[in-house]
């Protein structure tokens, strides 16, 4: 038997957590050879604690063998010594009355404890990957805050917008998902967030010559852009089950490999692509052996150097304004 990995999910018993654990537990991330220790961090109120509680006794009640144990606190110390995965999903949901900048702030505090903590106490090869939002920017701060860390290992997700962007196309062109390779996403997840079929495949096919450019540029990439909020018409939540699943996917080929797949990760840049380094942008990258790589030496045409330069530009907004508050 595997020595068990340490695994922490933050925000546990919120929605996307309720999908999640259970998923963990069954052996859908790491494999159904891999035991897991597991961590929750709840904050430090009554009723956070009472839910997570909650949450407990159900996984507790699944009898996985895989979970070897399972843990709940509020202590960011407790919850991330020596652990090997981070899933940060609890944050600060925006409010009515809140403003972007609002939003960043309370955000910032969150990941900027959490960075200390991880820095501190956790593996010194921990796999972070974010979900929370804005959750690219949150990256860069637990990136920011956790200096002693590798810091290759705090990506952000935007598995779920290349997810729906597969079956978005899929349905188009008659196809199935799993006949679709080289499909990324750009940038940002926010509203900028460039879904390219540049170099898409189906069934071996370019995807540019199966659809056309009209629904490409004009149906496919707003409605990618804007599933989130259809989402939340149609069920009254916002998407839970389907960021489960993309983090499942994403932690999934990040540890075992994406068999020679493009996946998308945002990442912290290396400058490829005229991408500002340390920018946590979403990119194809492959992974292998416990580690990705951005797919390089892609020749760009105008229009995708024009919305990976609109991705540029939001995430470099949101840098400054968190820079200052990282400062302080
Ligand atoms: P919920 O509001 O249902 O759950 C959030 C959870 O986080 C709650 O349990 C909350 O606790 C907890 N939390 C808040 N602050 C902290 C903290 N400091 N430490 C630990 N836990 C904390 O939200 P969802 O599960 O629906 O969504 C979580 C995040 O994921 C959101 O930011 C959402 O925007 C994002 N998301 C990202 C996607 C992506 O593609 N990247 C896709 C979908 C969602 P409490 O109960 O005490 O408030």
């Amino acid at each position: 038997m595997k020595k068990p990995v340490k695994v922490v999910v933050t925000g546990a018993a919120g929605q996307i957590g309720y999908s999640l654990l259970f998923r963990i537990g069954a052996g859908d991330m790491l494999g159904t050879d891999q035991p897991i220790d597991l961590m929750m961090l709840e904050r430090n109120n009554e009723q956070s604690l009472k839910n997570s509680r909650g949450v407990q006794m159900e996984l507790d009640d699944c009898a996985f063998p895989l979970l070897n144990s399972i843990t709940a606190t509020s202590d960011p110390y407790v919850c991330f010594k020596d652990a090997e995965i981070a899933l940060l999903v609890g944050s600060r949901p925006r409010t009515a009355d809140m403003q972007r900048a609002d939003l960043l702030a309370a955000n910032a505090q969150i990941f900027v404890e959490q960075g200390k903590a991880m820095n501190e106490v956790a593996d010194r090869n921990i796999k972070v990957l974010v979900v929370g939002n804005p959750c690219n920017t949150n990256a860069y701060i637990a990136r920011r805050c956790s200096p002693d860390l590798n810091p290759r290992n705090f990506t952000a997700m935007m598995r779920l917008d290349e997810n729906r962007t597969l079956t978005q196309v899929a349905q188009k062109a008659n196809s199935t998902v799993a006949q679709i390779s080289k499909l990324a996403v750009w940038g940002n997840h926010g509203g900028t967030m460039f879904p390219d079929l540049t170099n898409a495949t189906v069934a071996g096919k370019p995807a540019l010559d199966l659809i056309t450019e009209d629904w490409y540029v004009n149906e496919l990439i707003p409605t990618v852009a804007k599933r989130g909020s259809a989402i939340i018409q149609a069920r009254g939540h916002s998407s839970a089950a389907s960021a489960a699943n993309a983090a499942i996917d994403h932690i999934h080929d990040w540890v075992l490999g994406s068999n020679g797949e493009w996946a998308t990760m945002a990442v912290p840049s290396d400058g490829s692509y005229g991408i500002p380094e340390g920018l946590t942008f979403g990119m194809p990258v492959i992974c292998k052996n416990g580690d990705y790589e951005i797919v390089k030496d892609l020749e760009l045409n105008q229009f995708q150097k024009d919305h990976i330069a609109a991705n540029i530009r939001a995430l470099e907004e949101e840098r400054a304004i968190v820079d200052e508050i990282i400062a302080k």
